[in-house]
């Protein structure tokens, strides 16, 4: 897994940069050159969290289940950039493995699929006029093993509905956006140590290297694909 290197001058935006495999990943793409908005929800934190990762880094405010404020964020964006190079959609709630789809949680159900699913759709079509104006847009869904039909079974019914969803989306995305020179991917983590991951994963840095390799892709690299670090995963 190579990643391109110079990146100065460009413009991300990570949603849920505020903690775990985001906030990594805003901290990755600043240092390789990029300018880093991390999307949060409550500001003031954002803030205080984005000086810690230094002057390339500044938080906006992003609740992706709340719906007009994707378009919030791309007005600001646009007024200020005028496009974007990279769009991460990391935003994510509701690992729920020991649920059971036949004992269905109806809000748990529902707020997955609105944040990890609707969440990520509202901000990929507010945002996209942006990464159309970048030339070389990259969006990329972050996404789950847990998403993929070729492996699914018991388990985690809303968060893997939830990621088997936003991987369809991904595919839909990718061929509306092929014209504009954006490329669009969706990346598995791994099983990372975070709040969500739990103690054991991997670190964090593993996990957010995948991710910003997607984020970086030359030209002529994929779109419309499932990757772990690097490597396809099956759908
Ligand atoms: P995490 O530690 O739970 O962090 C989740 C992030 O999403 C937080 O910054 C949170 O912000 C933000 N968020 C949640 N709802 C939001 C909303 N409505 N609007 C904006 N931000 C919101 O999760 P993580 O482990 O870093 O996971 C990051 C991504 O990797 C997710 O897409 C997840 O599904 C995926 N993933 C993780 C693992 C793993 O093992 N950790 C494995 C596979 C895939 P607040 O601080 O405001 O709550």
């Amino acid at each position: 897994m190579t990643t391109n290197t110079d990146h100065s001058g460009k413009v991300a935006l990570v949603t849920g940069g505020n903690r775990g495999i985001g906030l990594e990943t805003a901290r990755q793409l600043a240092e390789i050159g990029f300018t880093v908005l991390i999307g949060v929800r409550d500001l003031a934190k954002g803030e205080t969290v984005a000086r810690t990762l230094g002057s390339a880094v500044e938080a906006i405010e992003l609740d992706v289940a709340a719906s007009e404020a994707a378009d919030r964020a791309a007005a600001e964006v646009g007024s200020r950039f005028g496009r974007l190079d990279v769009l991460v959609n990391n935003a994510a709630i509701h690992y729920d493995p020991s649920a059971q789809a036949l004992r269905p949680d109806w809000t748990v159900i529902r707020e997955a699929f609105e944040t990890n699913v609707f969440g990520a759709w509202r901000v990929a079509a507010a945002l996209a006029p942006l990464l159309g104006a970048s030339g070389h847009g990259r969006l990329v869904n972050v996404s789950s093993e847990g998403g993929s039909l070729a492996s699914m079974g018991a388990g985690a019914p809303a968060y893997s509905t939830s990621k088997a969803t936003l991987n369809a989306l991904t595919r839909i995305l990718a061929a509306e956006l092929r014209g504009a020179g954006v490329l669009v991917n969706a990346i598995c983590p791994g099983w990372v140590a975070t709040d969500m991951g739990g103690p054991g994963g991997r670190p964090v840095a593993q996990g957010a290297a995948g991710i910003v390799w997607a984020a970086t892709l030359p030209d002529d690299g994929p779109t419309g694909g499932f990757f772990r670090d690097g490597k396809r995963l099956a759908w």
